[in-house]
């Protein structure tokens, strides 16, 4: 899957799936640019990739949001991939606790209306190379929540599955595809991220395959549907979690 000359755009590639995808990318010719917060990992994770272009910036902001698509255009003249996966969980008290509307807006500028946004902004230059996007969201968008307090991540990322359907109908008459990747338990640094108490590995036995994913599995399949292989397929939602889906 050569990526030659490909220019790429990983959004929360300082750590977890987004790292691997970047460094997978990297790995197979493309133009990363990496985007995220946190300066030391994202350089942590540059190291290992070939000349990225390192953008610190918050999705949610909209300034931040058309620094990216500008700087990126700037830096290599063109966009052929979006891969809009930065997202994080927010433990609050859920219905019940008194910061709901703060948390509820929290997640979902991050996990759904930067997506929009950077979609948006990425359109036009994605028309122009017939390009493609990835959101990565999560079996939390379909499933029925594990636990207390997680309604706004579920929420956000059944709002993602539809989004990718209604941006798929809207770009692919331009030849744009647009897909989604649904995730279950993989190892990153989402829970710790996210002040949670939960060890990945107690999800393990919520699975059928009594298994989590690495990171790397789920890049896996970011690559197969960003790449020429997938040329039929938008408007998906990728499923790759270890039969938690089935099992639950
Ligand atoms: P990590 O916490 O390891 O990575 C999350 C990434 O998102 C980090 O690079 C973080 O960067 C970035 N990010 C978060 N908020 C912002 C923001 N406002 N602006 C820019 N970047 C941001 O977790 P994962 O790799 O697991 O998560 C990646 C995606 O996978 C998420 O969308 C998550 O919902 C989804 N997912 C994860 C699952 C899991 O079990 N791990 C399961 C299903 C879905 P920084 O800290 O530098 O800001």
């Amino acid at each position: 899957m050569s990526f030659k000359n490909k220019v790429v755009i990983v959004t929360g590639a300082s750590s977890g799936i987004g790292a691997a995808a970047a460094k997978m990318f990297s790995d197979e010719g493309a133009r990363v640019v990496m985007v995220g917060r946190n300066e030391k990992k994202l350089s942590a994770v540059a190291a290992r990739c070939a000349s990225p272009l390192v953008i610190r910036a918050d999705v949610s902001k909209d300034d931040d949001a058309k620094r990216i698509i500008n700087e990126t255009v700037k830096k290599f003249g063109q966009i052929d991939v979006l891969v809009n996966n930065a997202g994080l969980t927010i433990n609050n008290g859920g219905l019940l606790g008194s910061d709901m509307m703060e948390t509820f807006d929290a997640i979902m500028n991050i996990n759904l209306r930067a997506v929009v946004h950077l979609t948006s902004l990425a359109a036009p230059h994605l028309i122009k190379t017939k390009g493609n996007i990835v959101n990565v969201s999560s079996i939390a968008g379909t499933i029925a929540p594990i636990g207390p307090g997680l309604a706004a991540y579920y929420v956000s990322k059944a709002g993602m599955n539809h989004f990718t359907v209604c941006a798929a109908a809207e770009l692919g008459v331009h030849g744009v595809r647009v897909n989604t990747v649904s995730p279950g338990p993989v190892r990153t640094d989402f829970f710790e991220n996210a002040k949670s108490a939960i060890d990945i590995d107690t999800l393990r036995p919520m699975t059928l395959l009594d298994r989590v994913s690495e990171p790397e599995e789920i890049a896996d399949v970011i690559l197969f549907l960003t790449s020429d292989r997938a040329k039929g397929i938008t408007g998906s939602n990728y499923v790759n979690d270890n039969g938690m889906t089935i099992k639950h």
